[in-house]
């Protein structure tokens, strides 16, 4: 923080985590070796720290304490591992309410929203040290005089690189994984928002996770995430970010042969049937799109509507949307907070003035709000054809574009006419008409008549530009492991070479 104190406003206790000015390089705490990396609060544009960040050295050092540390555990049994899990669980459990008052300090984000990602966090460690203790390998069925086993190992080194807009769950939905399966993590969290990842560093710590296991190094992403992906010791990266960005570490890791996961941006459609509930569904298209003032990568940010009901649902949504109230994270009666940077409204305000250019209707909102604060109102545009930018683009921001269709034929291919394949909402009564379209969607989520649910057991990730792999389940361990198959030989003569030569 500026002068090294803890966080204007956030006195030291009840709020243990308090950010260090410090990076956490393979088990020690110290000043990073980079440039200063200055963070602010959303509502009030305030500087609420510098941070030291990471160097091209503290990269260096991170991975080879992390490789020390990942042969020094490579004998801990299964249930070693779930206890560090689960102590880690403990701790942001016993200090949540300081992390998620950090965390909205730090994204804008609703107090409520960053209460529910931090209990996501902790619910993320526990689930993850139950998969720890009952991951099994497999005997398989044997072709010859031998038994064959395949078994699951640590990749050794990986790099985790996360995204601002909610950071503690996906640092969580990295790191928990990746420590079950018996990796050393280097996290390194987006330059907007460093400051629950180090706080949750702290909390690592004291939790008693052997020292290298992990790294938080905080830095800009072409400087820091760049030397992390290239690292010759890193095996892995896992990535939560933007298209554009994972498209980039897509191809170093092609030139590395090296494996990675990319959870990648969205476009992602709500789909209302002409049966719909339709008080359920408007309140869940105005919840997919504009809590996290639209900063999600699973915004539904495409509405369908039939051509016949448009003008009645596009009035409802309207007039909903108008009444969502905009104000500062920490007011918990805030429905839509604050965009993470002034220069990322800029951004959304540029894309929605884009769309007035390629004619669309501003239904409501559609310009930043006086200052201070980077805020934007719910903005709902219609008119606009469906290949235009503002239908195409993720704006990530709070703005929902409608579309009239007519008939499945037309719906569905509207419903895929986009480069992603993140997520999708169905909104109906009729359970058949919902099972079809969810077969027929390109998308690795679809809610039906419910909207932006997550449950760590079950798989997440996209389908076409919206990313590669899976994070969650059982099957979130596996991605941080090499498969190795074991032959055993049971015969005296196990080739007709063997024998006396
Ligand atoms: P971003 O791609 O700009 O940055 C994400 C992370 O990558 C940050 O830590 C950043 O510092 C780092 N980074 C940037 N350039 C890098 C480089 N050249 N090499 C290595 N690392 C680099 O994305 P953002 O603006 O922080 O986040 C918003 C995007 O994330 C949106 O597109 C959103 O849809 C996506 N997202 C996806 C998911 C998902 O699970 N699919 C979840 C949340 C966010």
């Amino acid at each position: 923080m500026v002068g090294m104190g803890p966080v204007d406003g956030f006195p030291a206790d009840p709020v243990r985590p308090v950010p260090p000015d410090e990076i956490l390089v393979g088990g020690r705490w110290r000043r990073g070796g980079g440039d200063p990396l200055v963070t602010r609060d959303p509502a009030d544009g305030r500087v609420l720290a510098e941070i030291h960040a990471t160097g091209a050295g503290d990269v260096d050092e991170a991975v080879c304490r992390g490789h020390e540390a990942v042969r020094l555990t490579r004998d801990a049994l299964p249930h070693e591992r779930a206890r560090w899990l689960t102590a880690i669980a403990a701790l942001i459990e016993r200090d949540a309410e300081g992390l998620a008052r950090l965390q909205t300090a730090d994204t804008g984000k609703s107090i409520g929203e960053t209460r529910a990602l931090v209990a996501s966090a902790a619910g993320t460690f526990r689930y993850f040290a139950g998969v720890a203790e009952t991951l099994e390998g497999a005997l398989t069925p044997p072709r010859g005089p031998y038994l064959t086993m395949s078994t699951h190992e640590p990749i050794g080194v990986v790099g985790a690189i996360t995204p601002w807009n909610s950071p503690i769950a996906s640092d969580a939905q990295k790191i928990a994984p990746a420590l079950a399966a018996g990796n050393a993590v280097l996290l390194k969290p987006a330059e907007w928002t460093p400051l629950v990842a180090l706080a949750l560093g702290r909390l690592v710590c004291e939790a008693g996770l052997p020292e290298g296991l992990l790294s938080v190094l905080p830095g800009p992403g072409p400087v820091t995430g760049d030397a992390i992906v290239r690292h010759p010791g890193v095996g892995k990266v896992s990535f939560t970010g933007g298209t554009a960005t994972g498209r980039a570490i897509g191809a170093i890791a092609a030139r590395k042969i090296m494996p990675v996961s990319l959870e990648l941006g969205g476009k992602s459609p709500t789909i209302v049937l002409p049966d719909a509930d339709l008080d359920l569904a408007v309140a869940g298209i105005l919840f997919g799109i504009f809590s996290s003032s639209g900063q999600s990568c699973v915004a539904g940010s495409r509405v369908l509507l039939p051509s016949a009901m448009y003008d009645e649902v596009l009035g409802r949504l309207v007039a909903g949307a108008e009444k969502l109230r905009v104000g500062p994270g920490d007011d918990p009666s805030t429905q839509v907070a604050p965009l993470v940077t002034a220069e990322h409204r800029d951004r959304v305000a540029a894309m929605v003035d884009r769309a007035r250019a390629d004619g669309a209707r501003v239904r409501c909102g559609g310009a930043p709000l006086p200052g201070p604060g980077n805020f934007y109102p719910p903005t709902i545009l219609d008119g606009l054809p469906a290949d235009s930018a503002a239908c195409q683009e993720e704006i990530f921001g709070p703005v929902l574009v409608a579309l009239p269709y007519t008939g499945e034929e037309e719906l569905v291919t509207l419903a895929n006419a986009t480069v992603y394949g993140l997520a999708c909402g169905i909104w109906t009564r009729d359970y058949r008409a919902a099972v079809r379209l969810a077969r027929r969607v390109e998308a690795g989520t679809v809610w039906i008549n419910t909207y932006k649910q997550f449950s760590v057991s079950t798989p997440f990730g996209g389908e076409k530009e919206s990313g590669l792999g899976r994070e969650k389940g059982r099957e979130g361990v596996l991605a941080y492991t090499r498969q190795k198959s074991l032959y055993w030989g049971l015969d005296e003569r196990p080739n007709p070479w063997a024998g006396p030569v």
